[in-house]
């Protein structure tokens, strides 16, 4: 395999490592990616991005799950949805939305 000189001192080999990814503070996880072995600089492999975009996307997602119960409004039930869902989807009171059931336990709501 041919090695790669770091891009940023010119003087270090780019070494193949998994480097831990981190949001807000937050460990995201490991991911692929270059360590040079003079200045340490640290690169993400091509395709990388995107998985670390998808695992930010599902952990997110994964944190909005919330429960929530259907309240009797008049002869119609409704729905409350938490102020972080709310802001997440970045909607406000009186916005139509459509409604489907997906099956027999799953609604989905397009926003
Ligand atoms: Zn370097």
């Amino acid at each position: 395999m041919k090695k790669e000189i770091c891009p940023e001192c010119e003087k270090g080999i780019l070494q193949i490592k998994k480097i831990p990814y981190y949001l807000y503070g937050e460990k995201i996880g490991d991911f692929a990616g270059e360590v040079c072995t003079k200045c340490n600089a640290e690169s993400f492999n091509e395709g990388q991005e995107e998985q670390i975009e998808k695992t930010v996307k599902e952990l997110w997602l994964w944190g909005l799950e919330t429960e929530t119960k259907i309240r009797q409004t008049g002869s119609s039930m409704s729905i409350t949805l938490p102020k972080k869902i709310m802001q997440f989807l970045d909607v406000h009171k009186g916005k139509e939305v459509v409604i489907m059931p997906v099956d027999k336990h799953t609604l989905k709501v397009k926003i």
